[in-house]
């Protein structure tokens, strides 16, 4: 059993230190990690047994914490009026911005949203940092809105910030700003006809497969330019990205982890396959990887870059 944290100040020392702490918010109850700590955020697919990257909705203390991650146009300014709210905006990432590839998944997007309860607004300003907060159950599960739910998914291994009940019990709404266009990727908390009634625009519905429930299926998203050879040896003329003992090679390798450690290869892998990519090499040699832990989730996206695309 792990100590709940008695008050705000205790929970965003957890946080600040690199722990998970759940805490709630008007939707459901959040597994927070530090966004800007990949060891933290890996944490969460760890603890929630998530077999997948996906990008991860970024909290946000207040509009200036969210104007350092990402930016805003003026029609993103103006959706923006409805935070704090159950509103999660898709906008472009601003260079830089400190957020680690393992909460974003490598996209050069951010999902960001202010949320509108008091202890989650108390908490992020008290850590000061911005938090990946995905729902606070066990993969596969269903969502929490009481602290009780939350201790019993995780066992008690995770510490709560308890706050009640949570009101929605729905998960945010996501828009994406694309330009001049709003596309409503997952419906959810504040309905697309509020939207558009309070602000006088018009939000658009994601066409099939564009709506982003398990965001790894858009391969446009992520696949490098490369072409990946998987559970393979590297030959003359690839590039090779290796995992434990690496084989003698010429060529360029990057190495996700000598010492075969999947939590380690995790935190590595987004910016490796950047990097080997980059080299402009038609193949990218993947040595193989044990499919447990983190490793599901690692071959899952390596899966998916390796697909064949038209
Ligand atoms: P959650 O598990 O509650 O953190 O919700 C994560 C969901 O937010 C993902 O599954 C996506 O549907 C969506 N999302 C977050 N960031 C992005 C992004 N940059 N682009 C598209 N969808 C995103
Ligand atoms: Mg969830």
């Amino acid at each position: 059993m792990t100590a709940d944290p008695k008050s705000v100040e205790d929970a965003a020392v957890l946080l600040r230190a690199g722990q998970l702490c759940a805490f709630p918010t008007e939707t459901v109850y959040g597994l927070g990690a530090d966004a800007t700590n990949a060891d933290a955020v890996l944490s969460i697919y760890e603890t929630k047994g998530r077999p997948r990257f996906n990008p991860l909705i970024i909290h946000c203390a207040d509009l200036a914490m969210a104007e350092t991650l990402a930016e805003f146009s003026p029609l993103a300014r103006l959706l923006a009026t409805l935070w704090p709210g159950p509103l999660t905006l898709v906008l472009p990432a601003r260079p830089g911005n400190g957020l680690v590839d393992v909460a974003t998944a490598g996209l050069d997007s951010v999902g960001i949203r202010i949320p509108d309860h008091p202890l989650a607004l108390a908490l992020l300003a008290k850590v000061g940092r911005p938090l990946a907060a995905p729902s606070a159950n066990p993969s596969g599960k269903l969502s929490p809105t009481t602290a009780e739910q939350v201790r019993l998914g995780f066992a008690g291994a995770v510490p709560v910030l308890d706050g009640g009940p949570c009101q929605a019990g729905v998960e945010s709404t996501i828009i994406r700003v694309e330009g001049d266009r709003l596309v409503q990727l997952r419906a959810g908390a504040l309905a697309r006809s509020e939207i558009e009634r309070r602000l006088g625009v018009t939000v658009e519905l994601a066409e099939q497969g564009e709506a982003i429930t398990a965001p790894g299926m858009l391969a446009s998203h992520y696949a490098p330019r490369a072409l990946l050879r998987l559970n393979a040896e590297p030959r003359a003329g690839e590039a090779f990205l290796a995992f434990g003992p690496a084989p003698a090679f010429a060529g360029p390798m990057h190495n996700l982890s000598p010492s075969g450690d999947l939590h380690e290869a995790a935190r590595n892998l987004f910016s490796m396959l950047h990097a080997l990519d980059a080299l402009g090499k038609a193949m990218i040699a993947v040595a193989p990887i044990p499919d447990t832990g983190l490793g599901e989730a690692i071959n899952d996206r390596l899966q998916r870059a390796a697909a064949p695309r038209g």
